[in-house]
């Protein structure tokens, strides 16, 4: 019986989930010296204001290429860095790089940096101090940054985790660093996170976002539509994400949007060709 036993589970070591888990322990281990040796770079995406055309924010967006191989796209290795707790180390990494860059966007354009945080991020006791920290470092004022959350975030935490992380939350926003929630309508059950969670910004994930030949088009409308009357309701300022053609940014401008994000505008690009499109622009009065 033993003998037979060993055979079935055997037949659980699929090939496809060996080889699954060979990567994941590859890119857990490549993982390691990403930030000390210079591997990660920021890669920065315009929202835009549809009604003047201007950069209004910028996206902070990490981009991994490990010496050697080819790069690695974040879908694939943020949640393998947030399982193994080097979304930690990342996550620093990427908040000083973000405040270094934004300082001069801000000071010329009063524009502010948007950065993802992961809720491992987040569930670190001094999360709040160290964003704080690294502001001040970098000369940057609370306003010039945001911080984006997603629902999901709070699916793997206790109820006393979920308190001290909307308390944290809470603490920075008072400091004037606005939270934006990600990739919404996206997670369980995005009304009460929406209730319960201290958000200044909702962006409407792209699968949203309507695409005249998409099947669902006329339903993609309606929610989008829906969600941004909400989203205003609630006094939150709302971003669309995914736009490809003008087409659906007129279209999203008559759905009430007045932010965008998109390939449209333009793709997720070096900090020097945020320079560049910053200085076609006029500056800014800095509020
Ligand atoms: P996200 O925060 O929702 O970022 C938007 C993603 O949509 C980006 O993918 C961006 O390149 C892509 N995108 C932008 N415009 C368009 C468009 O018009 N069409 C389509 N189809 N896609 C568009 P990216 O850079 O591959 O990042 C994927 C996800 O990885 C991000 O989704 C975010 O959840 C995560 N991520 C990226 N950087 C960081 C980071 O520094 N920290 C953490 N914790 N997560 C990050
Ligand atoms: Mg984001
Ligand atoms: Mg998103
Ligand atoms: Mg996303």
């Amino acid at each position: 019986a033993a003998k037979h036993a060993g055979k079935d589970q055997l037949v659980l070591f699929h090939p496809d989930l060996r080889k699954d888990r060979l990567e994941r322990t590859r890119l857990t281990l490549g993982l390691r010296q990403a930030v000390t040796q210079r591997e990660l770079t920021l890669v920065y995406q315009p929202v835009v204001d549809l009604g003047s055309g201007e950069i209004h924010k910028v996206e902070a967006l990490v981009r991994w290429n490990p010496a050697g191989s080819r790069p690695v796209p974040p879908d694939v290795f943020i949640p393998i860095a947030e399982d193994s707790g080097q979304i930690v180390a990342i996550g620093t990494w990427v908040l000083e790089q973000a405040c270094a860059d934004a300082r001069r966007w801000y000071e010329s354009h009063g524009i502010a940096v948007t950065v993802n945080v992961s809720g491992r991020q987040l569930r670190e006791p001094d999360f709040a101090e160290k964003v704080t920290d690294i502001l001040a470092r970098y000369g940057l004022p609370e306003q010039a940054l945001v911080l984006e959350i997603t629902e999901s975030m709070l699916l793997a935490t206790t109820p006393a985790e979920t308190t001290r992380i909307i308390a944290a939350l809470t603490g920075l926003r008072e400091h004037g660093v606005r939270i934006a929630l990600d990739d919404f309508g996206t997670g369980y059950s995005s009304l009460s996170y929406l209730r319960t969670l201290p958000v200044d910004i909702l962006k409407i994930d792209k699968s949203f976002t309507p695409a005249p030949q998409h099947p669902d088009y006329e339903r993609m409308r309606v929610f989008t539509k829906a969600i941004t009357e909400l989203s205003a309701g609630l006094g939150l300022q709302t971003v669309i994400e995914g736009v490809e053609t003008q087409e659906q940014a007129v279209l999203l401008q008559q759905l009430g949007c007045l932010l965008a994000q998109g390939y449209l505008f333009s793709p997720p690009v070096g900090a020097a060709q945020i320079d560049a499109l910053l200085d076609q622009e006029p500056r800014r009065q800095v509020a």
